[in-house]
């Protein structure tokens, strides 16, 4: 398969999209960001790499953190993760409380904020450093001991994000809080924080599309049912509230971030990270999206 061909291709493709949608503008850091870039890194497990435009521009990846969060926790706890958190689409608001209340403290899922608060908490309770290992974590799996928080954009968020405070509080009320909730908020902030290019992000989903990436010394091991089960949420829960329609357009496995980046596996085959900035109004990359559906439907790979 001639993905570099294929790359240029879609972006002559896609092009006409470019100036759609907006920047995430609720928190005022990525407001800044300029809207009109797009990148795109397609990592095959057998090593080789395909990228074009933006591809090795540092991003806040925001949400796409949550992937990473579930490896490490299922690593840490396994399946007593899930008297915790739900593995269902949530059909609401990826900030919505009013689920959470009904449901009474358990999140439909762990790419839901309320579900990466969960996650937040287990790992300040379980890793002995939490940021630092977090940080080894991230560092390992791409490949590259360069990335790291940004804490400008974490307290920017911080100080808006009275909303992610309003879930926390609710989850403590429930009970599904071990640690304090200014700590919980302040971890989970820096986790959305990271920065890193789709490069480095399509390096780090390569367990994803074939586990044996995730064992060497240091690094998560996850095991292939694992791997099937955390594909499986990224299918089910990993666009907000348009999973269904990424599925029906693309057909993959992945994750969204406001950032407007988007990390994707063919399972068995490659990892692929696309950003652009402008999103739609459900919150995910317009260009992103439009890329991903022109690869999978050019290349006729899909897990459909
Ligand atoms: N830090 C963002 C928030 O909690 C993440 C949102 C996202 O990328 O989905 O609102």
């Amino acid at each position: 398969m001639n993905y570099q061909q294929i790359l240029s291709e879609i972006h002559e493709e896609i092009k006409p999209y470019m100036h759609l949608g907006k920047v995430a503008d609720y928190i005022p850091a990525l407001e800044r960001v300029n809207p009109d870039q797009f990148g795109i890194c397609i990592t095959t497990t057998e090593g080789e790499s395909f990228m074009l435009g933006d591809a090795t521009t540092a991003f806040s990846i925001q949400s796409i953190t949550k992937v990473f969060s579930l490896a490490l926790c299922l690593n840490i706890v396994g399946n007593d993760l899930w008297n915790r958190v739900g593995k269902e689409p949530s059909g609401t608001a990826f900030n919505s409380l009013i689920q959470l209340e009904v449901e009474k403290g358990i999140p439909r899922n762990p790419f839901i904020n309320a579900g990466a608060l969960v996650l937040a908490d287990l790992l300040l309770t379980h890793l002995p450093s939490a940021e630092a290992d977090y940080l080894a974590y991230i560092r390992s799996v791409s490949n590259n001991h360069t990335l790291d928080y940004n804490r400008e954009v974490a307290l920017s968020e911080r100080e808006t994000g009275y909303l992610n405070a309003a879930i926390a509080n609710l989850l403590k009320h429930h009970g599904n809080l071990e640690n304090d909730i200014e700590r919980v908020l302040h971890f989970y902030f820096l986790q959305c924080s990271i920065e890193m290019s789709c490069r480095d992000l399509s390096e780090a989903f390569l367990p994803f599309a074939n586990h044996k990436y995730a064992f060497s010394p240091g690094d998560v091991n996850l095991t292939t049912s694992q791997v099937k089960r955390i594909n499986a949420i990224m299918q089910t829960c990993g666009f907000y509230d348009e999973a269904g329609e990424f599925s029906y357009r693309v057909g993959l496995p992945g994750k969204s971030g406001v950032g407007g980046g988007i990390a994707a596996v063919y399972p068995g085959r490659y990892s692929v990270a696309v950003w652009s900035p402008r999103l739609n109004a459900k919150g995910n990359s317009i260009m992103g999206m439009r890329a991903l559906e022109s690869l999978t439907t050019r290349t006729e790979e899909s897990i459909f």
